[in-house]
């Protein structure tokens, strides 16, 4: 290939690379809604979940519906028809996205870990997902160290997701920026998962307890920590984490309404879960679980040689659901 060619690719692909994880800092938010439409842009036909302006520009967050990804565009590159929630699910029905909602749905009656809690039977690794929930801590760095070290060779950038809660943000700018020059030098691939803004806790029974507390302002949690998702230049992922994994039927279709799965763990390290294959691991990368963090480090030396033999491998949670629904 000639290398003008070459380099009109690489041009022409540079608005793509790393929009995925982290994207441009939008700190001049207005008008942020909740707004389905279909959005149009030659071949591409996506989702529009949230409209927003900054700046004087109005931008979309855009959902393609088979792959999962997510990504912001100005708005006025799109012809876009607005939807009401109902039709999204009927337009999109076959879509791993709506399976996918449905599959969250039907399990919305328990207290604790509704949602999609494993991603792909019968692979072979995992779907690591890190909960970053308010602390006073400094993020456990050693867990995105270990896992670029082990999977380096493999699987670059290796693909992990994370959870974060707004007042994990607000306090941890430096941690953040770390994990941001992570995805910039190529080491991790991150989804970003919504875990709400308060990600409040009390002493009451889980029934009136973190998003099921008295008072709780959903808009305030759902949107303010996407707003401040996109102020940090994350781009918020499709994917919703129910702090302290509880919830009701009423607060996971309220979360579905707002477009997000919601998803679960069935691997809660910490609570002695063990992964099976295609589990959706959870640990908190937050200070806050000592031994969480030590059975991850445990588990990805014990797969040390099934790692090296492509015999264990970290799955993109939306690709993994990706393939669990898309047939
Ligand atoms: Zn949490």
């Amino acid at each position: 290939m000639k290398l003008s060619r070459f380099l009109y690719i690489v041009f022409m692909m540079m608005p793509f690379i790393g929009t995925n994880s982290f994207g441009q800092n939008f700190d001049q938010i207005k008008q942020y809604k909740v707004s389905f439409s279909i959005a149009i842009k030659g071949t591409e036909k996506l989702l529009a979940i949230r409209s927003f302006a900054n700046n004087n520009q109005k931008y979309l967050l855009l959902l393609n519906t088979e792959t999962l990804d997510t990504k912001v565009d100005l708005a006025g590159n799109y012809n876009t028809s607005s939807l009401k929630w109902p039709k999204v699910m009927a337009t999109f029905e076959n879509s791993p996205y709506v399976k996918a909602l449905q599959s969250a749905a039907a399990k919305d009656l328990q207290l604790q870990n509704a949602g999609i809690d494993h991603s792909i039977p019968k692979e072979k690794g995992i779907a690591l997902t890190i909960d970053l929930c308010p602390s006073h801590k400094n993020l456990d760095r050693i867990i995105f160290q270990s896992v670029f070290e082990e999977f380096k060779k493999i699987e670059q950038p290796a693909p992990l997701a994370i959870s974060v809660s707004g007042k994990w943000m607000l306090k941890h700018q430096n941690d953040l920026n770390w994990l941001k020059g992570l995805v910039q030098k190529n080491e991790l691939d991150i989804t970003w998962i919504n875990h709400s803004y308060h990600h409040e806790v009390n002493n009451l029974p889980l029934t009136e307890n973190f998003l099921l507390a008295p008072g709780t302002n959903l808009d305030v949690e759902v949107l303010e920590n996407e707003k401040l998702m996109l102020k940090n230049g994350l781009i918020p992922s499709v994917f919703f984490r129910f702090p302290g994994l509880v919830s009701n039927q009423s607060t996971v279709d309220k979360i579905e309404f707002y477009g997000l799965i919601p998803v679960g763990s069935d691997a809660w390290l910490a609570k002695g879960q063990m992964p099976n294959s295609g589990s959706i691991v959870l640990i908190h990368g937050n200070g806050n679980e000592e031994i969480g963090v030590k059975d991850f480090i445990q588990l990805l030396k014990n797969k040390q040689i099934d790692v090296k033999n492509k015999q264990w491998l970290l799955f993109d949670l939306r690709q993994g659901l990706e393939k669990e629904f898309d047939r």
